[in-house]
């Protein structure tokens, strides 16, 4: 058998993955309120077929076959991802999995009537079972992992564990947690008012759209639509679409959200042409996905080298609004530390800290460490330990993210991990790439280009670490973040 046996289920596999990545895209932008539940019964009959593809006897004959053979490099990491999904799918009971997820889109919307209500009563009994069902499955799953935790965390970054994560988020702990303290003691206070005054939505329309352009989203591969929380969603490498959400009375949010989603779709857009339309035709990891986005997000996006040629423009456009503030008030303003209670609108420093939160809740619940009475509790505590902050309610603590209410065990940490990947990558950088100039005359196609070469091409070829390794000669070392964090705000808060 040659790799070409292959590839008409790599085509198949590849036409019902974007069927159902269509229909989820239309569901959250623009198909009616009343549509989901009839659609779901397509939905659900390609997911059938997708898991029949996937699994298929003859499928594993060929792959175990090739595995056996000399194959290039792509080849090769093609097999050994379907191997890796044939496993997972395969120590599931199927019945089981399919109870599950009707559980998780009941459980949905239970968590959503709870958030509403300030109930978590409603959703504790869904989040128990969901748990003790997740664990459930990471115990048919596990191979040599060291916990439970750890299967799951594999799903989005593998290659790290319970291990690693400790020792990123203790130094998270042990220098953002009291270099935020010291902010929150500082005589120092950032005025952006102008942030919240009212902007028109056709004008931020037009501004982010030129924006996206602006850092490099190609809208001849690419659209823009908007939806309640922005996302990207990719089909290949032509055709990669965002969403992003405007507020009249948030200048902020549309910028960062347009830009940070340019930053996932760049990374698809420029994933190489013959690995697109395949099982490694996506990006590495979440955590990868994450470094690229906030790359350009909060690294690039929120530098004064990035506003110097862009912000006389934004002035230009709101000139009621922002006509008498200066380039540097606005350039603090968009860096301002604020502990606040609700992760998405968390500031570029405590970010991390609600997701270190959340990661060792999670830890505790797989370890079986938690009364599920006391959850909303512990949530509290950890936020008053780490932010200084307490919620006043459950809707803005514990039940303010969807992702447990989907089973979503062990994404949360990607996020943060995301962040200082992208500081580790921007640190080597500006050791070996004149990248201020490049930012600051606006040059994003070299950027891009740069980004392309040594870590977008490959899409899922290579995992987090080989491709830290290959680019900056060190696997990932949480060390450049805490340094990127600890210069940028000491400095802009004159601390030290
Ligand atoms: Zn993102």
């Amino acid at each position: 058998m040659n790799f070409q046996d292959l590839q008409t289920y790599i085509d198949k596999r590849q036409a019902l993955n974007q069927a159902l990545t269509l229909f989820s895209w239309d569901q959250e932008t623009e198909a009616p309120e009343k549509s989901m539940a009839l659609t779901a019964k397509s939905v659900g009959l390609l997911s059938g077929e997708l898991f029949k593809t996937i699994t298929d006897p003859k499928v594993k004959e060929i792959l175990s076959d090739l595995e056996k053979q000399e194959l290039t490099i792509s080849q090769k990491a093609i097999v050994k991802k379907w191997l890796k999904d044939i496993r997972d799918l395969e120590k599931i009971p199927a019945q089981k999995y399919q109870e599950h997820q009707e559980r998780l889109m009941i459980a949905q919307r239970v968590w959503q009537k709870a958030k509403l209500e300030n109930n978590y009563q409603l959703f504790m009994p869904y989040l128990k079972e969901i748990v003790a069902t997740e664990k459930e499955f990471a115990q048919y799953r596990k191979t040599n992992e060291a916990c439970l935790y750890d299967v799951v965390l594999e799903d989005y970054e593998p290659g790290f564990h319970v291990e690693q994560l400790d020792e990123f988020f203790n130094q998270l702990k042990e220098h953002i947690v009291p270099l935020l303290k010291e902010i929150q003691a500082s005589p120092i206070k950032i005025d952006k008012e102008y942030n919240y005054k009212h902007y028109s939505l056709n004008k931020q329309k037009e501004f982010n759209r030129w924006l996206a352009g602006y850092v490099g989203f190609d809208f001849k591969k690419g659209v823009i639509k908007e939806s309640e929380h922005p996302f990207t969603t990719e089909f290949h490498n032509h055709d990669v679409r965002i969403t992003t959400h405007y507020y009249k009375n948030n200048l902020e949010s549309a910028l960062f959200s347009t830009i940070h989603e340019s930053g996932h779709a760049i990374y698809e857009m420029n994933i190489d042409d013959d690995i697109t339309m395949t099982p490694v035709g996506s990006g590495a990891s979440m955590g990868m996905h994450e470094s690229q986005s906030r790359f350009y997000e909060n690294i690039i996006g929120r530098s004064e080298e990035f506003w110097k040629p862009v912000y006389p423009r934004l002035q230009t456009f709101f000139a009621d609004n922002l006509e008498e503030v200066s380039l540097e008030q606005f350039v603090q303003g968009i860096n301002k530390v604020e502990a606040s209670l609700i992760r998405t609108e968390a500031d570029e420093l405590t970010y991390p800290l609600h997701i270190m939160i959340r990661y060792e809740l999670e830890k505790k619940m797989f370890a079986g460490e938690v009364d599920f009475e006391q959850l909303p509790q512990l949530w509290n505590q950890l936020y008053q330990e780490y932010l200084g902050i307490t919620p006043q309610n459950d809707s803005e603590g514990i039940l303010q993210d969807i992702h447990w209410a989907g089973g979503s065990f062990g994404y949360f940490p990607s996020y943060a991990l995301g962040s200082a990947i992208a500081a580790q990558i921007y640190a080597h950088m500006q050791k070996t790439t004149a990248v201020a100039d490049w930012v600051e005359s606006g040059d994003f196609q070299v950027l891009k280009k740069y980004l392309q070469e040594y870590i977008h091409q490959y899409g899922a070829i290579y995992q987090t670490n080989e491709l830290l390794e290959k680019l900056t000669g060190e696997k990932f070392n949480p060390k450049y973040y805490i340094e990127y964090l600890t210069n940028k705000f000491t400095k802009l808060y004159h601390l030290r």
